[in-house]
């Protein structure tokens, strides 16, 4: 799929735009505070009706205008769709496909799928385990409705068993709910388990070459996912995984009310980022992080890809900074098939870049 022509008017800093794409690579250059990330956030909500960064949408509108169009003339399915939303200060927003109005994002995501990424998204290779679960969690979601309907479910019991060994101290008798409850999370964890394992052995594979490819064969990645402790084999029968977690649950059965914490249960779950073998948290430099999360972006790309059969738009925001050239020409022009959008500071940069279109933005305008 690939955006074919896209017109603002009044959101954030555009007056009147409109812009014609390429299909592979267009990059986006200007100083700071031109209007480089405004511009593919106004493509993340033609896809799904929200702003990786706004908290309410009257933060997009310009700050002397009542409104907001976008609209977005989009190829997906050998087909031309237009996608246009108004947002009025004040007012309901409006948004329609071909005409229709949409009566919720799913609409607009049937259309257009964008995978963003953006200096934020350094905290999946930085942070702690709950970073990458959000990212596990966010994309399975997206692909796999059963596996948004058993976190649903998960984090519910989950809740609900935090408050009963929270509030037993008091309340003694709370405790005798407590078998219920670790049973009916032991069947709706193995689901998770089962949905994470395969989705991590597509991303490792993914990644792996993104980030070997990237570093033109001088780093490997590898991506492990790591669950329960008595999971031997993530990609076992429901039947097993349930087995595995109801003996880590009985083993710890007494230590839970102890500590009145749950210690038992997929929601500790991480994915294990090596760079050459090492902890890629601990050691990798910044170039390496930037590699390694682009990875991890690109493999769930792919992903997408064969889940709907087309590549997603790739819009990637400011990643060419604090990589050395090697890498910089690979981000402008190997990264294989699909429309790209990449927005830098200096055009020097752009020598490299073999095809696709080059736009110059200065305050909210395109010279
Ligand atoms: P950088 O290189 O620093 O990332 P950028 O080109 O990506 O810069 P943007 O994040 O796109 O810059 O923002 C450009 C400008 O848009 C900012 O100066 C900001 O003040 C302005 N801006 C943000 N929201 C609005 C709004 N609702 N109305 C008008 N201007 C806005
Ligand atoms: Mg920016």
């Amino acid at each position: 799929m690939k955006i074919n022509h896209l017109q603002l008017q009044g959101f954030r800093n555009y007056g009147q735009v409109a812009l014609s794409f390429h299909e592979g690579c267009n990059v986006i250059y200007g100083e700071n505070a031109q209007g480089k990330t405004n511009l593919l956030e106004a493509m993340v909500y033609l896809a799904c009706g929200k702003s990786p960064r706004a908290h309410s949408d009257k933060e997009l509108i310009g700050f002397s205008e009542d409104m907001a169009r976008l609209c977005g003339v989009i190829e997906t399915r050998e087909r031309e769709f237009k996608t246009e939303i108004t947002l009025q200060r004040g007012r309901r927003r409006k948004m329609t496909v071909n005409g229709v109005t949409a009566k919720n994002s799913a609409a607009l995501s049937d259309v257009l799928h964008t995978v963003f990424f953006s200096p934020e998204d350094l905290y999946l290779i930085r942070e702690g385990a709950a970073a990458r679960r959000r990212f596990m969690d966010i994309s399975l979601c997206q692909l796999r409705p059963r596996y948004a309907e058993a976190l649903t479910e998960f984090n519910r019991l989950y809740e609900h068993k935090t408050r009963i060994l929270r509030d037993s101290e008091e309340n003694p008798q709370l405790l005798s709910m407590l078998p219920d409850f670790n049973e009916r999370l032991i069947h709706v964890g193995a689901v998770l388990i089962g949905y994470r394992a395969k989705f991590c052995a597509a991303l490792a594979e993914h990644a792996a070459q993104a980030h070997e490819e990237c570093s033109g064969g001088r780093e490997t990645l590898q991506l492990h996912y790591q669950t329960v402790k008595t999971v031997e084999d993530a990609f076992a029968p429901h039947a097993e995984l349930v087995q595995s977690l109801r003996r880590h649950q009985e083993e710890h059965y007494h230590a839970e009310i102890a500590s009145r914490l749950c210690l038992s249960g997929p929601h500790k779950d991480d994915i294990e980022v090596l760079v050459n073998d090492r902890s890629a948290r601990q050691f990798c430099s910044q170039g390496q992080v930037r590699t390694a999360a682009l990875a991890l972006k690109l493999a769930e790309r792919e992903i997408h890809k064969n889940a709907i059969g087309e590549y997603p738009v790739m819009l990637l925001d400011d990643v060419l900074s604090e990589l050395d050239v090697k890498r910089q020409e690979y981000v402008l022009n190997r990264i294989a098939g699909g429309q790209i959008f990449i927005t830098c500071c200096e055009n020097d940069r752009l020598e490299a870049l073999e095809a696709g279109k080059v736009f110059h933005i200065q305050n909210g305008e395109v010279l």
